[in-house]
Parts: structure tokens; C-alpha cells; sequence
């Protein structure tokens, strides 16, 4: 090499085909939007009114707490962590919380994440910060498809199991592949202000997992994450990582959120996209996933790198059934770059 270089580096490119990752980053908002309510008509709280789904409300209130203490879950949880006299009670929470989300079965029609889930391919990553299952629940009932993304849970997460001896990851209530021992629940990292994402060793590892995603990505998709300041430190994550994949004034910033956010998200990362490269989309369905569902970033960079654009493109529609879905998903091949 010379002393000519980009400003930017070129996608990672092998044998026609793109290596480097798409990573979707999911907050409640998305799991709001495709499955606002579960298969037996539960709903996914929001941290404002946890208590009042969870049925916490009388619990609460005998310990002393008002109303308004209780519409802050956060600030109230962060409060009482450690505390020796609210021992009891963080535990019946963490205990309620689990319980609940645990009990949660994503509907039988199909949800915007089993479109979510096969959008995606195996170099690419959906990072979540949700407890609930269904993205979880999306992935096992689309997994015969093949060639689905990796996800990754720095908050935990209620469908997720774990084996300590043998290092595995797996589904709840299943057996250890490897001891045939029934899997230990997933901790949940509740909400306090100082999250320390390197004292546990689980949750540390689902976050060297995303960041070296992040740090390799080419494309990246917000959706329904609002990036609360209360979690600062997985903000700077978030933006530290993807700093390193360097690719940003070529590659696709996306966020999909409520129109209402539009110029708060827009701020909030503006730090890390190139103007030209922001998308924002109130719904998934104006999204480059829905557009181009698996090849996203193949067709962009197809378009905008090799001047090649795909003549044409397989979109998703609205199917009415998850085998429709498949059959249709199946069609999309076109994997391989104009390069
Ligand atoms: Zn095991």
C-alpha cells in the first residue's frame, strides 16, 4: 500500500459474499410492536406500570411506597438493591418479575419478529435488552429456515438457559446438551443506575459477544431501543463498539421508533452515522429489513459501492401464515455480491 488510503474502510468481502454483520439492537419498544399482547392476552409492561400488571401494587404499598415512587420501577428498584431492610422485597420482585415474563407465549399469527428473525442471516446478530421471550420463541419456530442470526442478551433474558459446568447456552427448561442437567435460569439484570456489566460472568460474556459485533458491523438497525439515559454505560457500549467498525459514512444507520422520537434518536446518535447514511422509519415495515429482507446490506452496497443496483428486489409482504412466510423466505438466494 501507498500512502493512499480511504477515510473509511471498504466491506469485508469473501467468494462474492458479504462478511461483515447486520446488527439489529432491540429495546421494549420493539417487543411492543409485534406482540403488543401474548397468546393468552398479557401484555409486555412498561417499567411505569410493572407494578400495577405484576400485581406489586398492595406489596409496595406496605413497605411505604406512593404511588409516584412506584411509577418510577427503576429509581424504586435501585433504591432498595442492597438495602437490608427491602432484602426480602427485592427478592419477591426479582422473583414476580421472572415469573411473569416467563409466563409470557408469543401469539400464533405471526408477529413482526418472525419477520425480524428471517430478515436477518447467520453472520448477523440481533442484540436485545428485553427479558421477555418471544424473539427467543420467533427464532425456535422459524429455525428450520436455517441460516438465522445470532442473538445476544445483555440484559438477560427469561427464555434463555444456562449450563455453568459446561459453559452452554440453550432454552430454558431444557437439558445440557452436554450433562443432560436440566439449564440454570438466565440472571436478569434489573434496572439500577450503575449497572456493572463486568461483575457477572454470563451477562459479561453476552457483551463481548455484542461488541465484537458491533465492532465488525456494516449496517446497523435501532428498533424500539430508546437508549434511556438511566443506562448510559450500554449506550457508550453500544457507541464505542461500532466506532471501530470504521464504515460508517458508507454503511446504513437505521432506527425505527414512535415518529414522536424521531429528532431526540436522531441527536441521540448522531455521533456515530453520516447524515447520508440515517434512515428512521416509525415501522418496521419501512425498514431496509422489510425491504430487503436477508441481502440489506448486499443490495445497498451493490447499489451504492458497485453501482450495480439488483434489478430486483424480494420484499416482504404480509403473509397470512408462518409456512407462507418460509416458503416464501426460502426464494431469497441472491447472497452473492456484483463484486
Ligand atoms: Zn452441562
Amino acid at each position: 500500500m501507498g500512502s493512499f488510503s480511504l477515510p473509511y474502510r471498504i466491506p469485508s468481502i469473501s467468494k462474492k459474499r458479504l462478511l461483515d454483520p447486520h446488527v439489529a439492537i432491540l429495546g421494549a419498544g420493539a417487543s411492543i410492536a409485534s406482540c403488543p399482547f401474548d397468546k393468552n392476552g398479557n401484555t409486555v409492561p412498561a417499567l411505569s406500570n410493572i407494578h400495577k400488571i405484576l400485581g406489586l401494587t398492595d406489596k409496595l404499598q406496605s413497605y411505604g411506597f406512593s404511588e409516584k415512587e412506584m411509577e418510577n420501577f427503576e429509581l424504586l428498584f435501585s433504591n432498595i438493591v442492597g438495602v437490608a431492610k427491602y432484602s426480602d422485597l427485592q427478592k419477591d420482585l426479582e422473583i414476580a418479575v421472572r415469573d411473569y415474563f416467563q409466563s409470557l407465549q408469543i401469539p400464533d399469527v405471526v408477529t413482526l419478529y418472525d419477520y425480524l428473525v428471517l430478515s436477518l442471516t447467520e453472520k448477523d446478530a440481533i442484540i436485545t435488552f428485553n427479558w421477555d421471550p418471544f424473539l427467543l420463541q420467533a427464532y425456535l419456530r422459524n429455525i428450520k429456515v436455517g441460516n438465522l442470526p445470532q442473538l445476544v442478551f445483555p440484559h438477560g433474558n427469561v427464555g434463555v438457559g444456562i449450563c455453568y459446568d459446561c459453559k452452554n447456552k440453550g432454552y430454558a427448561k431444557y437439558l445440557c446438551p452436554s450433562c443432560m442437567k436440566p439449564f440454570n435460569d438466565m440472571p436478569l439484570l434489573f434496572p439500577i443506575h450503575k449497572k456493572n456489566y463486568y461483575d457477572n460472568s454470563i451477562i459479561e460474556n453476552e457483551w463481548e459477544v455484542a461488541k465484537d459485533y458491533l465492532s465488525r458491523a456494516a449496517g446497523i438497525t435501532v428498533f424500539g431501543y430508546g437508549a434511556p439515559e438511566t443506562d448510559i454505560e450500554a449506550y457508550n457500549l453500544l457507541k464505542e463498539s461500532y466506532k471501530k467498525s470504521n464504515i460508517t459514512t458508507i454503511a446504513p444507520f437505521s432506527i425505527i421508533n414512535l415518529k414522536s422520537e424521531e429528532e431526540t434518536q436522531k441527536k441521540k446518535w448522531s455521533e456515530i452515522y453520516d447524515d447520508r447514511m440515517f434512515l428512521f422509519s416509525s415501522s418496521f415495515k419501512e425498514s431496509i429489513l422489510w425491504t430487503s429482507p436477508r441481502v440489506s446490506l448486499e443490495h445497498l452496497f451493490d447499489a451504492i459501492l458497485q453501482q450495480q443496483p439488483r434489478s430486483h428486489t424480494k420484499s416482504y409482504r404480509d403473509f397470512e401464515t408462518l409456512e407462507e412466510l418460509h416458503n416464501f423466505v426460502q426464494t431469497i438466494t441472491e447472497f452473492e455480491m456484483a463484486i
